[in-house]
């Protein structure tokens, strides 16, 4: 058995962590991918020019609008969303690519992103960091200073249009402490590895993948 077959026997997690901007998804889920280096981070695409400490491939992969735009043609995405006049998008063959290969892939989305993802691949976990209090989105979304006044409204009404959709997902954390958040999201995903429905999947999977074999073997014997 080669080590790529010994690591498929189990599929990864799609874990998609969403909610509005500027609730803190970027913080959180740094400080949860430091707490479990095993996860893997989906680096996004967008057509947004780089921030200030951005940084090519680790923070987003920067193309124009019209690369993104080529890039939809190509079918190259797992799900895109054009937010407050950028675009952004999940690239589809690496999410798979480590699925496939049992690892666990964390996407930071926004909500529309994570209805597409939804609609793609229900056996996602659907994650929505909740802010303590509208006050404090506001606040944050002001206070990060790095947008002017129009955009920062556009961002609060799209954050306003974004709570609505909560329904939407498998579990609510409210983020009035990043240690206390990031600890729930890990519980979710030891949880979510222990449901009975995945390991029944990766029993048959591997039934299968086994039954397979032995038929090549006896076919090879025959
Ligand atoms: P920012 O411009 O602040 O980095 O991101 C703006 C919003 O886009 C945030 O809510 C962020 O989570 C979201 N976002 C980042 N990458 C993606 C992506 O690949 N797809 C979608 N749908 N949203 C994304």
């Amino acid at each position: 058995m080669t080590d790529g077959e010994e690591t498929a026997k189990h599929r990864g997690l799609l874990i998609v962590l969403s909610g509005p901007s500027g609730v803190g998804k970027g913080t959180v889920g740094k400080r949860l991918r430091a707490r479990m280096p095993e996860l893997v981070y989906s680096v996004s695409v967008t057509s947004r020019p780089p921030r200030a400490g951005e940084v090519e491939g680790v923070n987003y992969f920067f193309r124009t609008r019209s690369q993104f735009e080529e890039m939809i043609r190509q079918d190259a995405f797992l799900e895109w969303a054009e937010y407050v006049s950028n675009y952004y998008g999940t690239p589809k063959a690496f999410v798979f690519e480590q699925l496939e290969q049992g690892r666990d892939v964390l996407l930071e989305i926004d909500v529309q992103g994570a209805r597409q993802v939804r609609e793609r691949y229900p056996g996602g976990v659907f994650i929505f960091l909740a802010p303590p209090t509208w006050e404090a989105l506001a606040e944050r979304i002001s206070a990060r200073g790095t947008e002017d006044a129009i955009v920062i409204r556009r961002r609060l009404a799209q954050a306003a249009r974004e709570v609505e959709e909560i329904g939407l997902y498998d579990y609510i954390v409210v983020n009035d402490d990043i240690d206390a958040a990031v600890e729930r999201i890990r519980c979710i995903i030891a949880a979510e590895h222990l449901r009975t429905t995945r390991i029944v999947e990766d029993f048959v999977r591997r039934l299968k993948r086994e039954e397979v074999r032995d038929e090549v073997s006896t076919d090879r014997r025959s």
